[in-house]
């Protein structure tokens, strides 16, 4: 087969417990905008148990045709299902592009699927782009974010990429989009399927992933300690906000990395960041810039992180915090 004999540029559409994921309809928004350039189709490939009645949706979000695969094998995610289903619809369809978010479970399946359909993957995009005869430029950082790569995977198809949550822009939903909405039926091979699931244990703490989050409280080595954390705690209580923080803390140990915002850890975009006792590093700046309103507290009133906020607060952020806390509990 000649590479202009494979067609449409298809979205992973990532669910959990039938909930579409924002980095799904991120994907879908920057495919709508390439496929819009190259005259070009978008397809939403949807996989679950129980959710062929969210398609309709999608094709609101962006894609022209919705490959629904509603089966039992994909309840939970486990990869040899997945992977079985993608390839599957791959080897009929031959699409010319796929992208998958770069979460947990797409940094998974996205490499499982590239070995065997025997195509490349460009791992964690920051940036997708049409080149100059069509084809992906896919923007990763390289040797340790020092410098960025844009790779092209000339030779095979599909082009593939995984991206990370939070670059991309997911479209105003349009209801009027009309689109098609197929069931696809996979033919799977159980035999192969070597991981049972037994259990999902849930963390009772940090449910949302910061990533989702509308409004965060993030904190630095301004912050100082355990004590630190737990007033931004309560200060995040009182705002029903979420806590993250800059690498300097995660490697001291005083968050998890699932924290940790900045160009190794997530990048986010809620509608408030507060960066308390954050110096405003490049590799952190990169991952909350685009935050709506940003609110900056810092004890250098020349800090590089009063460069990119909103509002800029010179001084001590513990007691700033506190006092924002007191204030806040008796407002509401
Ligand atoms: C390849 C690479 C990748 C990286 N990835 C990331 C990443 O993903 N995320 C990330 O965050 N970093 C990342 N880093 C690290 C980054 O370069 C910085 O070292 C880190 O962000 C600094 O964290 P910080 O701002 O908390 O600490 P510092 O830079 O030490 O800043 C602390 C700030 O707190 C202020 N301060 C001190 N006391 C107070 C007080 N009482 N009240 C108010 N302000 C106070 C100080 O003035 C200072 O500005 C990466 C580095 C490399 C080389």
């Amino acid at each position: 087969m000649n590479l202009e004999d494979y067609k449409g540029i298809y979205v992973f559409i990532e669910q959990r417990e039938g909930i579409i994921q924002n980095v799904a309809l991120e994907l879908l928004g920057q495919a709508r905008k390439l496929a819009d350039e190259l005259n070009n189709k978008v397809y939403a490939m949807f996989l679950g148990d129980q959710i062929t009645d969210q398609a309709q949706g999608l094709i609101a979000c962006g894609a022209d045709e919705v490959i629904v695969v509603d089966a039992p094998e994909l309840k939970e995610y486990t990869t040899e299902p997945y992977t079985q289903a993608i390839c599957q619809i791959i080897n009929e369809r031959k699409p010319e592009s796929l992208f998958i978010g770069a979460t947990t479970l797409g940094r998974d399946l996205g490499p499982r699927v590239s070995a065997r359909i025997g195509t490349g993957l460009t791992a964690d995009c920051t940036k997708i782009e049409i080149g100059e005869n069509g084809e992906m430029l896919m923007t990763r950082p390289a040797f340790g974010g020092n410098l960025m790569a844009t790779i092209v995977c000339k030779n095979h198809r599909p082009q593939m990429g995984t991206v990370r949550p939070g670059v991309l822009f997911a479209m105003d939903a349009d209801k009027s989009r009309t689109g098609a909405i197929v069931n696809y039926q996979v033919k799977f091979n159980a035999a192969k399927f070597r991981v049972k699931l037994l259990e999902t244990v849930k963390e009772d703490h940090n449910l949302i992933d910061i990533t989702e989050a509308k409004i965060l409280v993030s904190g630095g080595r301004g912050i100082g300690n355990k004590e630190g954390f737990e007033a931004m705690d309560a200060l995040a209580t009182t705002l029903h906000a979420e806590v993250s923080a800059s690498r300097a803390m995660v490697d001291a140990g005083y968050i998890g990395h699932d924290r940790q915002v900045g160009q190794t850890g997530k990048t986010v975009r809620p509608d408030l960041y507060f960066a308390f006792g954050i110096s405003g590093a490049i590799q952190h700046v990169a991952g909350m810039e685009d935050s709506d309103l940003i609110i900056a507290v810092n004890k250098d009133k020349n800090a590089p992180i009063f460069q990119v906020s909103d509002l800029g607060i010179v001084g001590d952020a513990k007691q700033i915090i506190k006092k924002l806390t007191e204030r806040l509990e008796k407002q509401n």
